[in-house]
C-alpha cells in the first residue's frame, strides 16, 4: 500500500472500551465496509483496545495506527488531543492515562448527585449499565441511559438540557495538562493532533494560545475534516494549518450506529494543499498483508 495515494484515513473513533457502543472487532468491519484505507482507534483516555483493534485491522485487511483521545484542560475549557502511532506499552503513557482516568468515578458520583437535586434518581447506576470499561464513566452513558429512561428523546437534548456547563448534571473537571498529555504521546513515538478544533468555544487570543503553545510542546498536527466539522470549518482550519505549519488529520468520530451523524470513512477528502499526518507516521503504520 502506498501511503501518498491513500485517501480514505478514518483516524478518530471509539468503542465499548470508552464511551461508543461497538466493540474495536465492529468497528475494524464498519471501517472496511466504509471503504477506510488507513484506521486508528482513538478511546478516551484509554489504550485498553488498541491489541484488538490491531488484530482486527489485520484481519480486515486495513493499514493501521495505535490512537488514543486525551482529555486535556485548557483555559477553563476541555480540549482534545488525539494520539497516533506511538507504543501502547510505554509505561509513562499508561501511568498518564490512568491518572486521567482516575476522576472519572468520583465526578460521576456527583454528576448522579446533581440529576437527583433535579429529580432524576439512579443517574448513576443507569450509566454504568452502559459503561464497557469501569474506569471510563463518560456523560455518554449517563446521555444514553436518560435516553431510556424517557427523560429526553435523544442523546443531544440530553447534552443542551443536562450535560453542559451551569446544567445539572454537569460537573467541572480538572483533566491532564497540555504538557502532560503531548509528553506522553511524544515519549511513546506518536504525533499528536488536536481534536475538533471548530467545536472549542474559545475567543480568537485563546485559540491563538492553544495553537501556539501545542506547537511549543512539539505538537504537529490538527483534525481538518471530522464528523463534526461544517464544510466551512473544514475550510477553515484548512487555512489555519497551512498558516502555522501544521500536519492535517480526517477521522468520524464514530461513536455508535444510529447517534453518530458520521459512518466510518464516509467524510469528505482533505484538500490536496495539506500535509497528511499519516505520511509523518510512515514507519509506524502496521500495513496489511
Ligand atoms: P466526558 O469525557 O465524560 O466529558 O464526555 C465527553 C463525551 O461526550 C464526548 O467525547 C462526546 O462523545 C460526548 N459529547 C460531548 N458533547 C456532546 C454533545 N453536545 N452532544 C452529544 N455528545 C456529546
Ligand atoms: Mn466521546
Ligand atoms: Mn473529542
Ligand atoms: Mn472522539
Amino acid at each position: 500500500m502506498n501511503l501518498h495515494a491513500l485517501t480514505n484515513a478514518d483516524l478518530h473513533c471509539h468503542s465499548t472500551v470508552s464511551d461508543g457502543a461497538c466493540e474495536p472487532e465492529q468497528l475494524a468491519a464498519r471501517a472496511r465496509a466504509g471503504g477506510v484505507e488507513l484506521w486508528a482507534l482513538t478511546d478516551h483516555d484509554e489504550v485498553g483496545g488498541v491489541a484488538r483493534a490491531r488484530a482486527a485491522a489485520r484481519a480486515e485487511g486495513l493499514a493501521f495506527l495505535s490512537g488514543v483521545e486525551i482529555s486535556v484542560s485548557f483555559a477553563g475549557q476541555v480540549v482534545h488531543i488525539v494520539g497516533l502511532g506511538f507504543d501502547e506499552h510505554d509505561a509513562q503513557l499508561r501511568e498518564g492515562l490512568a491518572a486521567t482516568r482516575g476522576g472519572r468515578e468520583p465526578r460521576a458520583r456527583e454528576m448522579a448527585a446533581g440529576l437527583a437535586a433535579v429529580g432524576i434518581r439512579g443517574a448513576y447506576e443507569g450509566a454504568l449499565k452502559f459503561v464497557g470499561n469501569p474506569e471510563l464513566i463518560s456523560r455518554t452513558h449517563f446521555a444514553r441511559w436518560l435516553v431510556e429512561a424517557g427523560h429526553c428523546r435523544d442523546v443531544p437534548e440530553v447534552f443542551r438540557r443536562f450535560l453542559t456547563e451551569g446544567k445539572p448534571g454537569f460537573v467541572p473537571h480538572r483533566w491532564a495538562s497540555l504538557s502532560d498529555a503531548l509528553r506522553w504521546i511524544h515519549g511513546a513515538g506518536g504525533v499528536a493532533v488536536i481534536a475538533h478544533p471548530a467545536r472549542y468555544r474559545f475567543t480568537a487570543n485563546e485559540e491563538l494560545a492553544l495553537l501556539t503553545d501545542f506547537k511549543g510542546h512539539g505538537g504537529q498536527a490538527v483534525e481538518v475534516v471530522t464528523g463534526s466539522h461544517s464544510e466551512q470549518d473544514a475550510a477553515r482550519f484548512t487555512e489555519v494549518a497551512l498558516e502555522f505549519g501544521l500536519l492535517a488529520s480526517r477521522g468520524s468520530d464514530f461513536h455508535a450506529p444510529g447517534e453518530s451523524r458520521t459512518e466510518l470513512g464516509a467524510l469528505p477528502h482533505l484538500s490536496g494543499r495539506l500535509s497528511p499526518v499519516w505520511l509523518a507516521l510512515q514507519d509506524r503504520v502496521q500495513f496489511p498483508n
